[in-house]
């Protein structure tokens, strides 16, 4: 085992307001999984590298953009699995001192190749991962965000791991690997409510591919899909933006709860939970919020006005 998933576990909160909602609000702390692997992204790895060690391949290669979670979670994880790791990143004029994020994938041995947005874009094209397979030879290549198989079962442990069965789930989504592992294994009683950081991003179709590519069983995926309801309007102006509001909302929160949200992904999901519950689209339930990490990449995060997020 590379990694314990041990130290995230399932914490209840508790105020007036959940209190006078009738809500009982549990969180899943995966972002106390590792201090520099952002939580789901381990879940999201953890399989891929278990493959490329059985298959003896002699490197993993994936994708991302300069402010990858994903691309440093790959590096960290394959350092400690003792596989040699290859990051294809986004964008020609980048070099590995750019930002802390680059700084760390090769300071964990990943070696970076900067390629452009052009080239880049081709990324989940047939040809082009051919001659990838040519270049890095015997190679494991991953897709970008873990968003394969693998990826999805990965994330099935995070249901796997709690013992209680809750009406209501509630998730960030990305590429929607990890709210579709959920998905996949939560008790047919529990609606999933999922939270899209990417504005215009289509849920829906997106998660039925993934779904479908490894179900193959669609009536299966439509009966899943029925129990999934999509929070499109929760993105604060879309991937990477976030508002004053939202800022001082983590820091509140923060306060409360001791609990730290990231302004990417976690701090939308949890404001529009809380927004649910206010608008009384929830009452007499019991909720589960799973903290997919991104702590990591945000410690440096300020607002307009100089704020800074946990204080
Ligand atoms: C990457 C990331 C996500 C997105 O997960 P997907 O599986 O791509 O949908 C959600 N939350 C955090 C904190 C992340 O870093």
């Amino acid at each position: 085992m590379l990694y314990s998933t041990e130290k995230s576990i399932l914490q209840i909160l508790s105020s007036d307001f959940l209190k006078e909602k009738n809500i009982e609000l549990f969180i899943k702390r995966d972002d106390l999984i590792d201090s520099e692997v952002s939580g789901n992204k381990w879940r999201k790895l953890k399989y891929n590298i278990e493959q490329a060690l059985s298959k003896k391949n002699d490197c993993i290669v994936t994708f991302g953009g300069a402010f990858s979670n994903h691309l440093l979670a790959t590096a960290v994880a394959c350092n400690k699995a003792n596989i040699k790791s290859f990051g294809i990143v986004r964008g020609e004029e980048l070099n590995s001192n750019s930002n802390d994020t680059l700084i760390k994938c090769a300071e964990y041995g990943m070696e970076l190749k900067f390629i452009p947005r052009s080239e880049y874009a081709l990324r989940n094209d047939p040809l082009f991962l051919k001659d990838l397979h040519l270049e890095f030879e015997n190679s494991f290549i991953i897709p970008e965000g873990g968003a394969n198989f693998y990826g999805m079962i990965g994330c099935q442990d995070i249901i796997k791991e709690i013992d209680k069965d809750f009406d209501h789930v509630f998730i960030a989504q990305g590429t929607t690997t990890t709210s579709c592992g959920v998905l996949m294994s939560l008790p047919s009683m529990s609606k999933l409510h999922v939270v899209p950081v990417l504005k215009g991003f289509d849920s829906i179709s997106e998660m039925k591919n993934l779904l479908n590519y490894s179900l193959f069983d669609e009536d299966l995926t439509e009966d899943l899909m029925k129990r999934v309801e999509v929070h499109s309007e929760a993105h604060f102006g879309g991937y990477g933006k976030y508002t004053s509001e939202l800022i001082k909302f983590i820091q509140e929160f923060y306060k409360k709860f001791k609990v730290p949200l990231d302004p990417i992904y976690t701090g939308k999901v949890m404001f529009e939970l809380m927004q649910t519950i206010e608008n009384k689209k929830m009452t007499n339930s019991k909720v589960l919020f799973i903290h997919t990490g991104g702590i990591q990449g945000s410690k440096g995060v300020e607002d307009k006005e100089g704020l800074k997020l946990y204080v």
